[in-house]
């Protein structure tokens, strides 16, 4: 699928050439046999693109490239996904509030022959609540005597319905245009690998060398002061050449104006410490190898956890670090960097300039990690031999079983597993584990979320 190169483990070379800005996301929900493959079919424009949808088959693939009147966009059908004997009402709820997620925009079809049942009202219900632009299909008009079947549908609130028959074409393309009128030019959500120059933060504790390794890498390199076409920045940013790469440390400012030990100060390192993080996509945890880990140092790894961003270790001043600490440091690491150990380490001494080089790759990998994304069928055909191989223990004469799972976001990967039951949080950490032992996410955290179907 065109995902697994980014999984191969290789850096594509020419990552900020062309921009690839990652398109709009166009999602069609709906309930079971409204017309939603019919539809999508209809404005792919190909038969062949929408696989038969059988009961209890789940569909390997669930967004297509598409185009419309000269706009590139993602196109996500949900439909198709396990039919099992739980009730069809929870399942469309489960889809589309998923759908939703992903979506930047939405295409709600329903049935005009059959009008608006209880689940649509339910489905509308989680389009309000997720305030995103929607339209409303009304389908199979096939002719316009059915017209005023779909003017019904006025009814649920999302505006005019459009009259649309999806198996003759008739209406698409008063829908498709909008459809594109609706949806945002940039995508909050889609996939692509954004391009241009990356933002990191220097995070750590005062004292610890951020303006000293900021320095060194200033120094060495080149500090780009021309604007970067397209991408925002702000004063308190550094644009740096690094490698012939340019990259954005976020809210430099702070750490170049040397913050003195007063009443407060740490406060403020905290809350600027979060500001970075945020503006950032990738944060460098600095950490001091010469002395032990502090419980500053702690909360600033709580940070950047709770972030959800890439995150790279670098042990500085390791100048200082003498042969006899060395195993003290790895027990130390062991026990405080244990909701780390995902990320690459690097060894450095901003003071020397010694291995400072090593940043930049390690940035890049966790980069890479933080987007990846897994194909729906690539991700479930991994999970259903694991699952096979090990099931979830019995408990209480129960024992859960996992259905369907999908990654329903990038920039941290974000797993949806949909369960019969409750999933254990040693049972999620080996999913977890295992997640990363075949797909790597070096530097990322993933998040893993389990919805379970009563
Ligand atoms: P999905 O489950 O929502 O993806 O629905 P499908 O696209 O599989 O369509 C379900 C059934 O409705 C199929 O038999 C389609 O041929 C039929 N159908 C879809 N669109 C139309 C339409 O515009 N008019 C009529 N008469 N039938 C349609
Ligand atoms: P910041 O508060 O995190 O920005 O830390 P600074 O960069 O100001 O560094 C604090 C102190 O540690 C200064 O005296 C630096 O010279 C010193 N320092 C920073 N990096 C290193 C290093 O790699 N080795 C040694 N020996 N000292 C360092």
């Amino acid at each position: 699928d065109e995902d697994i190169s980014l999984l191969s483990g290789e850096f594509e070379d020419g990552f900020d050439n062309a921009p690839q800005e990652a398109l709009p996301v166009l999602a069609i929900i709906g309930r079971p046999n409204v017309g939603k493959s019919t539809l999508v079919n209809r404005i792919l424009g190909r038969r062949e693109a929408v696989v038969e949808d059988k009961p209890g088959v789940t569909r390997d693939r669930v967004s297509y490239p598409a185009e419309w009147a000269g706009r590139d966009f993602t196109l996500v059908d949900t439909g198709g996904w396990e039919a099992d004997v739980l009730g069809i009402d929870a399942r469309v709820a489960e889809q589309a509030e998923l759908a939703i997620q992903l979506a930047d925009a939405i295409l709600f079809v329903v049935d005009a022959t059959v009008g608006a049942t209880a689940t649509d009202e339910q489905v509308v219900r989680l389009i309000r609540k997720s305030k995103k632009p929607v339209v409303l299909c009304a389908n199979k008009v096939d002719s316009q005597r059915q017209e005023l079947e779909a003017s019904e549908l006025w009814g649920l609130g999302l505006g005019e319905p459009y009259p649309v028959s999806a198996l003759h074409g008739r209406g698409t393309g008063d829908l498709l245009e909008a459809a594109m009128k609706i949806l945002p030019e940039k995508s909050e959500h889609g996939v692509a690998r954004p391009t241009g120059p990356r933002r990191i933060a220097l995070v750590g504790r005062p004292n610890v060398g951020k303006s000293s390794l900021l320095n060194k890498v200033a120094r060495e390199q080149r500090v780009v002061v021309d604007e970067f076409a397209g991408t925002t920045r702000d004063p308190v940013d550094e644009l740096i050449e690094l490698k012939g790469r340019q990259w954005i440390f976020v809210d430099t400012a702070g750490i170049r104006r040397r913050v003195h030990q007063t009443k407060g100060a740490d406060f403020y390192a905290s809350l600027r410490t979060r500001a970075a993080i945020e503006k950032s996509e990738v944060a460098v945890v600095l950490l001091d190898a010469s002395t032990t880990l502090t419980e500053q140092d702690q909360r600033v790894v709580s940070q950047v956890i709770d972030s959800g961003r890439a995150v790279v270790i670098a042990f500085n001043k390791w100048d200082l670090m003498d042969e006899d600490r060395r195993p003290f440091l790895e027990r130390e690491i062991e026990k405080d960097l244990k909701q780390m150990t995902w990320a690459p380490r690097v060894n450095v001494s901003a003071r020397t300039g010694w291995h400072v080089e090593k940043l930049v790759p390690a940035l890049e990998r966790a980069l890479e990690s933080w987007d990846t994304r897994i194909p729906t069928g690539r991700l479930n055909s991994f999970l259903g031999e694991l699952v096979a191989a090990n099931p979830h223990p019995v408990r209480s004469g129960k024992q859960p079983r996992i259905l369907f799972a999908t990654q329903a976001s990038t920039r941290p990967p974000r797993f949806v597993i949909f369960a019969t039951g409750f999933i254990e949080a040693g049972y999620r950490r080996f999913i977890e584990r295992r997640l990363r032992e075949e797909f790597g996410f070096e530097g990322s955290p993933i998040e893993l979320s389990v919805r379970v179907r009563e």
